[in-house]
């Protein structure tokens, strides 16, 4: 089975208020994205990297491949507007042969082998996509614009949802091609599900926080 990694780091990072993306935020001391890069490279599941970087720091990510010692990496692509249109990018990069495509956030720096090995077992049981998430622990409210609360959601089946998410490479195509509108989606497995495609989610882990503020950063470090 061959396995292939998007791994996209093409966001703005606007919240972490950085005079760069938040793929080159510094984790340590060294650029966030290298911390998945080597996690994946060194991984024994994946056989290749297609990674998707931000307009403009190609080259920059290039070089972190680079001298992270990324033999698998085969393509840096630009990305684009959304998070979708940048998976759909990547994805044009990998391989026709290619069975599955697991699609990985830069910003969840600590993927692991364990979680990897998750999302990827339960696709020979005919599944479309796996995907790793936490059951949410507090109470949810939907509230108004005027800090009013207007309803409590019962969390009783609810899971926050992380990546890696796995997918057979044709059910990722087809969730991406030209003809869907991916504007709505905010992860790949969504688009997976409108298009009929039966999803499973499975224990995903903590440390796979999405960096979005300074504090993530601190956290996730102290976490390596
Ligand atoms: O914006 P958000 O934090 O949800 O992004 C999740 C992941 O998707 C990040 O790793 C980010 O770099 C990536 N992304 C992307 N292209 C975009 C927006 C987000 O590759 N246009």
């Amino acid at each position: 089975m061959s396995v292939w990694a998007i791994l996209v780091a093409a966001g703005r990072g606007e919240r972490l208020g950085l005079d760069r993306p938040k793929a080159f935020a510094k984790l340590g001391d060294e650029p966030l994205l290298a911390e998945p890069l080597r996690r994946l490279e060194a991984c024994p599941w994946v056989d290749g990297i297609v990674l998707v970087a931000p307009a403009g720091w190609e080259e920059p990510a290039i070089l972190v491949a680079e001298e992270e010692g990324c033999g698998k990496v085969h393509a840096c692509v630009t990305g684009g507007e959304t998070r979708s249109d940048s998976v759909r990018a990547g994805l044009a990069e990998v391989p026709a042969d290619a069975l599955v495509v697991l699609v990985h956030d830069a910003a969840r720096p600590l993927i692991s082998d364990e979680v990897v090995e998750r999302v990827l077992a339960p696709l020979s049981e005919g599944w479309d996509g796996v995907v790793p998430g936490l059951p949410v622990g507090d109470t949810l409210k939907r509230v108004g614009a005027d800090g009013g609360v207007e309803e409590t959601v019962a969390r009783d089946g609810l899971w926050a949802v992380q990546t890696p998410q796995a997918f057979t490479a044709e059910t990722l195509r087809r969730a991406h091609s030209p003809s869907n509108n991916l504007s709505q989606a905010t992860d790949c497995a969504g688009l997976v599900e409108a298009a009929g495609g039966r999803v499973k989610v499975v224990e995903g882990d903590p440390r796979l926080l999405k960096v979005t503020s300074e504090g993530d950063l601190g956290t996730v470090a102290g976490w390596r």
